[in-house]
C-alpha cells in the first residue's frame, strides 16, 4: 500500500518547530493586549458568498486560490450550500462584527486572530496551501472614530513594535493610499484609458484585468509586464483633497513616532476592499516571497457584505514567514529556546534481576517527578530497567541535568545532581531538590 503523506502545500509541525511559533504567538498576544485589542475565534468555513462580496471576484483569491465546495443539503426541498475554506479572515471577523452587532455598541472593536488561513496556491518556499496568520483588526461606526488616521498610524506602530520584540531586523514598511472608492473608480478609469494602448503587449490575465477591473493589474507578477506598468499612471495623481490629508496625517504621525516608511504608488494589494491606506512589512531575507504582512483600510467592506457602515484597518502577519525569517537571522537565540531540553531527568536505578526493586524505584521516581513538576519545573521520568550508561544517554538528549534515584538516595534522602553544562555533580537532599533545580 502506498503511505499516505501531508497533502502538498500542507505540512506538520513538530515540537523542534512549535516552540518558536509557540514564543511569537505569545509575544503578539503580549504586545496586542497592550493595545487593548481582544481575540476572537471564527470558523474555519464561511459562506461562500462572504468571499466573493468581501474580498472580491475579480481577485486572485477568489477567481483561482479557494476551496470551495458543496455541502450536501439537509432537505430535499434545500439547495446545497457553496462552502469555502476561508482564504484570509478579515471577510470573517467583519462577518461576525455585523451578526453580534458589535456596532451598537458605540465602541471601537479592536479583535484579533491567530489561525490557519486556506489558498490553493502553487507551494514554494514561503507559500503553502496551509498557512497561519496573525491579524488584527480595528473596526466601529464612524462616531466612534473609526476612520480616524490615528488608527492607521497607531496600527503602524504597533507592527513596528511588534517586529522590534520579536527581534526582527531589517524590515521595510511600505506604504500607499489608494484613496476613497471614488477615487479608484476615477483611478480605474484612468487606467483603463492607459491600458488600451498597452495591453496587447501584456500577459493574458493582464488583458482580462484591463477590462474587468484594471487596478488588479498592478497586483501581476509576471516580469516582463513590470515595466509595462511602472510606466502606468500612479493612484497619487487621483486622490481627493480628503483622502490626500487623511494621508498626510498618517505619514506626519508615523514621521513624529519615528517609524520609517517607504512610499510605494503601486501597493494596492490583492484584496477589492482597501480604501485609503494600504501597506506591507517586507524582508530581503525573504526572497521572493518578501511580504511579511499586508494590510490596510477598508471603509466599505462592512457595506460591501450587507452590513452597517463600519469603518476599519487591519493588517494579517504571515506567521509562517516570520517564523522563517527569525530561523534564518538565527534571532531566535534570543528568545533562549529550550532545544526542547527540561529541567531535569530522573534516572530511577535497580538491580534488573529483581522485579519488585524495578517496580519499586520506578514508582519511586514517579513520586519524585510529580512532586518536581508540580512545583513547576519540567522533568523526564526515566526507567529503573535502563543500565546507568543508557540513562546518562537518554538524559543529556532531553535535560539539562540528570538525578540519580537509587537504592542509596531512596534510604538516605540524599541525591546525586549532574548539570550537563557544567559537568558538576552535587549531593543535594530532597527537601530542597526543587530549590536547587530552580536557581
Ligand atoms: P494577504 O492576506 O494576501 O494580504 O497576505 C497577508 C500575509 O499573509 C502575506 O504578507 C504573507 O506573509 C502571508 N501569506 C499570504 N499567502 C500565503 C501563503 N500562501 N503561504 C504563506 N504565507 C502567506
Amino acid at each position: 500500500m502506498a503511505t499516505l503523506k501531508a497533502v502538498r502545500g500542507t505540512r506538520d509541525l513538530l515540537p523542534a518547530e512549535t516552540e518558536l511559533w509557540n514564543r511569537i504567538e505569545a509575544t503578539a498576544r503580549n504586545v496586542f493586549a497592550r493595545y487593548r485589542f481582544g481575540e476572537i475565534r471564527t470558523p474555519l468555513f464561511e459562506d461562500t458568498a462572504l468571499f466573493a462580496r468581501g474580498v472580491g471576484e475579480e481577485t486572485d483569491i477568489v477567481s483561482k486560490e479557494m476551496y470551495t465546495w458543496e455541502d450536501r443539503a439537509r432537505a430535499q426541498s434545500e439547495k446545497p450550500q457553496s462552502l469555502t475554506l476561508r482564504p484570509e479572515n478579515t471577510a470573517g471577523v467583519v462577518r461576525a462584527y455585523i451578526e453580534h452587532k458589535l456596532g451598537e455598541t458605540g465602541q471601537l472593536q479592536k479583535l484579533y486572530y491567530i489561525g490557519p488561513q486556506f489558498r490553493r496556491e502553487r507551494p514554494q518556499k514561503g507559500r503553502y496551501r496551509q498557512f497561519w496568520q496573525i491579524g488584527a483588526e480595528v473596526i466601529g461606526p464612524p462616531s466612534a472614530g473609526s476612520e480616524s488616521p490615528v488608527r492607521d498610524a497607531e496600527i503602524l506602530e504597533m507592527l513596528a513594535t511588534l517586529l522590534d520584540e520579536l527581534h526582527i531586523e531589517g524590515w521595510t514598511l511600505e506604504l500607499n493610499s489608494v484613496g476613497s472608492a471614488a477615487d479608484r473608480e476615477r483611478y480605474n478609469e484612468v487606467l483603463r484609458q492607459a491600458l488600451v494602448q498597452v495591453q496587447e503587449k501584456m500577459c493574458a490575465d493582464c488583458q482580462r484585468r484591463a477590462v474587468t477591473n484594471p487596478l488588479r493589474v498592478l497586483d501581476c507578477k509576471v516580469p516582463e509586464d513590470q515595466p509595462i506598468i511602472d510606466a502606468l499612471p500612479k493612484i497619487t495623481a487621483s486622490l481627493d483633497q480628503e483622502s490626500k490629508d487623511h494621508f498626510a496625517q498618517v505619514t506626519a504621525a508615523l514621521d513624529a513616532a519615528g517609524v520609517p516608511y517607504r512610499l510605494n504608488p503601486r501597493l494596492v494589494r490583492g484584496l477589492d476592499y482597501y480604501t485609503r491606506t494600504t501597506f506591507e512589512f517586507t524582508h530581503g531575507g525573504l526572497g521572493a516571497q518578501n511580504a511579511l504582512l499586508g494590510g490596510g483600510r477598508y471603509d466599505g467592506l462592512s457595506e460591501a457584505i450587507g452590513g452597517p457602515k463600519a469603518p476599519g484597518i487591519g493588517f494579517a502577519i504571515g506567521l509562517d514567514r516570520l517564523v522563517l525569517t527569525l530561523q534564518a537571522a538565527q534571532a531566535n537565540q534570543d528568545f533562549a529556546l529550550s532545544k526542547g531540553k527540561v529541567d531535569v531527568y530522573i534516572a530511577p536505578m535497580a538491580d534488573a534481576k529483581n522485579a519488585a526493586r524495578l517496580g519499586a524505584m520506578n514508582a519511586a521516581a514517579l513520586v519524585l517527578a510529580r512532586a518536581l513538576r508540580r512545583a513547576g519545573l519540567s522533568a523526564e521520568l526515566g526507567d529503573a530497567s535502563f543500565r546507568l550508561k543508557k540513562s546518562f544517554e537518554a538524559a543529556d538528549k532531553a535535560a539539562r541535568r540528570i538525578v540519580i534515584l537509587g537504592e542509596d538516595e531512596l534510604d538516605s534522602g540524599v541525591l546525586t545532581v549532574k548539570d550537563f553544562s557544567t559537568g558538576e555533580q552535587k549531593k543535594i537532599p530532597r527537601g530542597e531538590l526543587a530549590a536547587h533545580l530552580r536557581s
